[in-house]
């Protein structure tokens, strides 16, 4: 049957969709509803990796479309950006049951996904969305909290990129200071995104050529991005998520404070913050 599209960006990844929709190269396979393979820009100049699809991805088979992925678009508001003009994809291609972390042996399995993703697509930034897409692109042991906000010059697959890590938008709907960090980070994407690399032409070559030097793929189409002062405003404040408004995941919950031993405290008296809020027990940073 003729392909769809004579797009060759287009249907290469649909290939590589195809052939993750029927892999059952871990035990993910065995408990996913469907597989989130990624969707967005398949030309864009960026990409961003999150961790693993969560109940609602499973559900759709598309990646952040719950609160995360609110968060996730507003932030890309703020930089005159939507999901549609970048490509968002995870580590793992499944869910783990009830939003575990991966298992070292399920991003073995599915590395090789994400890192024909990144060939295919060939982004100038890859944004790494918590600590389990920073480590495994970066190959670093290195936290979130250390690296956040910094870029690395690097190369995925045979591709050089910048690895651009950030918070993950989960982590940071609970914890309103990761959630400002994680805006300002955000805010920096597009000087990242105008940081040179080795196949660009230097600049004084660059003010005569009448075409984008980058040679890979030919029908690429840079992602325009306007100046910080003329971003438009987001349509809805970044607030961290109301409770209320969706059900967290059970993991994230956080655990019941643990209540003063002894009634030595006066009954007034506040009890002290219980350790560890949601994103830390998520493991995102
Ligand atoms: S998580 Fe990746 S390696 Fe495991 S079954 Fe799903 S697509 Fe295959």
């Amino acid at each position: 049957m003729a392909p769809a599209t004579d797009d060759p960006v287009a249907v290469a990844l649909d290939e590589l969709r195809a052939e993750a929709e029927a892999c059952e190269k871990c035990l993910l396979s065995a408990t996913r509803t469907r597989v989130v393979f990624g969707e967005g820009d398949p030309h864009s100049d960026l990409m961003f990796v999150g961790e693993a699809p969560g109940y609602h991805e499973d559900q759709q088979g598309r990646p952040f479309v719950g609160q995360a992925g609110k968060l996730l678009e507003q932030l890309l508001q703020t930089i005159g950006l939507s999901r549609e003009q970048v490509y968002i994809a995870n580590v793992l291609k499944s869910r783990p049951p009830n939003n575990r972390d991966p298992k070292p042996e399920e991003i073995a399995a599915c590395e090789p996904y994400l890192v024909r993703q990144v060939e295919i697509i060939a982004p100038r930034v890859v944004c790494t969305l918590g600590n389990f897409a920073t480590k495994l692109l970066s190959g670093s042991q290195t936290g979130i909290t250390r690296v956040h906000g910094i870029p690395q010059r690097t190369h995925v697959g045979g591709r050089e990129l910048y690895l651009y890590p950030i918070f993950h938008p989960a982590a940071a709907l609970y914890t309103p200071a990761m959630l400002e960090t994680l805006k300002q980070d955000v805010l920096r994407l597009p000087e990242v995104l105008g940081l040179p690399l080795g196949g660009d032409v230097p600049t004084d070559e660059a003010a005569d050529a009448p075409v984008a030097p980058r040679a890979d793929p030919p029908v690429r189409r840079p992602i325009v991005l306007p100046t910080l002062a003329a971003a438009p405003e987001p349509t809805a404040p970044l607030e961290p998520a109301a409770p209320a408004l969706e059900p967290k995941p059970p993991q994230v919950q956080p655990p019941a404070p643990a209540q003063p031993p002894a009634p030595a405290q006066p009954p007034a008296s506040p009890r002290p913050p219980a350790p560890g809020g949601p994103a830390e027990q998520l493991g995102l940073f």
